[in-house]
């Protein structure tokens, strides 16, 4: 099953996300009265299919990591929905939210911190079947043995301590440790960046074989482009708390439509000496998501912005085939800012003759 036709063949939304927010408020002052609010995700919709990979990038801060959080519900989100399978997760509590948690695991970035170095390998592995009760210590020994041969790991090294492995086989814990309650979807959180490059490829390797094996659904949250682009089938390009750009992986890097995707992708190294740079550098620091720019949140950082922009949160708009955008550039005021942009490339030319 190659990602292509995991997309297009199995469109059944495992995960269907709407309306997502989390509104951190900030209190200043000796009674701590409510001064505003930290919007770290603020309003994502998005659906996950089943057995595909679906890439989450954008830059540090921008609350992907708030976002798998919600997703796991270790926050609770101001507001909307995370529908699993058909059930919405953040209407359910106790015994059913204990049981519905199997289904979501995650990987972390750093394999070195995230290990208890007090622990043998076989008892972080088998944490997670003794929180959720599986079974007898003989059945947990051999899901335990069984897992960690599966991540290429050998079952005798179950005894040993975090410390007398590598950078890559910490990551094969932690990714047994992932997979050992047979989840539905895996949230991987910058799974390879803490890695030496020489083993990235074996880890993203490892994740692609057990996807295929297991069918399992992975989101895969990243700022790297070259591992998003190895790694997804669709990908979903996130700005100050929003997802502006939604696509296949073949479809957005061939035609980024929007005026971040755009700088961002303009940033990956072409292997070729003698071609030009083709660069777009982003003027301005990113906006504090404390009091986000009105309209669209790019807009101070965007070279074709017009008042619009400042005056309208940009819808989202299909420019075929369901390659997502959400920019004034598009829609409703699509001939506005071409007009203005046409308008201002006129001025300048009389400006310079
Ligand atoms: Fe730029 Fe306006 Fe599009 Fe935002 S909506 S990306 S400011 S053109």
């Amino acid at each position: 099953m190659n990602m292509e036709s995991s997309t297009a063949r199995d469109q059944h939304e495992l995960l269907q996300i709407r309306g997502l927010k989390k509104w951190f408020p900030v209190k200043k002052g000796i009674v701590k009265r409510k001064k505003g609010y930290v919007k770290a995700v603020d309003g994502i919709d998005l659906d996950i299919y089943k057995g595909e990979t679906l890439g989450l990038v954008g830059e540090s801060g921008c609350g992907k990591t708030t976002f798998s959080r919600m997703l796991l519900r270790l926050i609770d989100p101001t507001d909307g929905e995370i529908i699993l399978d058909g059930q919405n997760m953040l209407s359910i509590r106790g015994k059913e939210l204990h049981k519905m948690r199997k289904e979501i695991q995650m990987i972390f970035q750093d394999p070195y911190s995230s290990l208890n170095p007090k622990l043998r390998v076989s008892s972080i592995i088998a944490e997670p079947l003794v929180i959720h009760k599986y079974g007898s210590k003989a059945e947990i020994r051999k899901k335990v043995a069984e897992t960690m041969e599966d991540v290429g790991l050998r079952a005798d090294q179950a005894r040993r301590y975090p410390h007398e492995f590598s950078g890559g086989q910490r990551q094969r814990i932690m990714i047994a440790k992932a997979l050992i309650l047979d989840p539905d979807i895996i949230l991987c959180d910058e799974p390879v960046s803490a890695l030496d490059v020489s083993i990235r490829s074996q880890i993203l390797n490892l994740l692609k074989d057990i996807q295929r094996e297991r069918e399992l659904t992975y989101l895969f949250v990243s700022h790297d482009l070259s591992v998003i682009e190895y790694m997804c089938d669709r990908i979903a390009v996130m700005y100050l708390g929003r997802i502006v750009e939604l696509s296949t992986r073949d479809e957005l890097y061939k035609n980024p439509s929007h005026p971040y995707t755009q700088a961002l992708l303009s940033g990956i190294p072409v292997p070729d000496p003698t071609a030009k740079s083709k660069r777009i550098i982003l003027t301005g620091d990113v906006p504090s998501p404390v009091n986000p720019p009105s309209g669209c949140h790019f807009r101070t950082r965007c070279g074709a912005a017009q008042s619009v922009c400042a005056e309208r949160v940009p819808e989202s708009t299909d420019i075929g085939g369901g390659h997502l955008v959400k920019c004034h550039l598009f829609g409703e005021f699509a001939d506005q800012l071409r007009d203005a942009a046409a308008k201002s490339k006129e001025e300048g030319g009389m400006a310079n003759a």
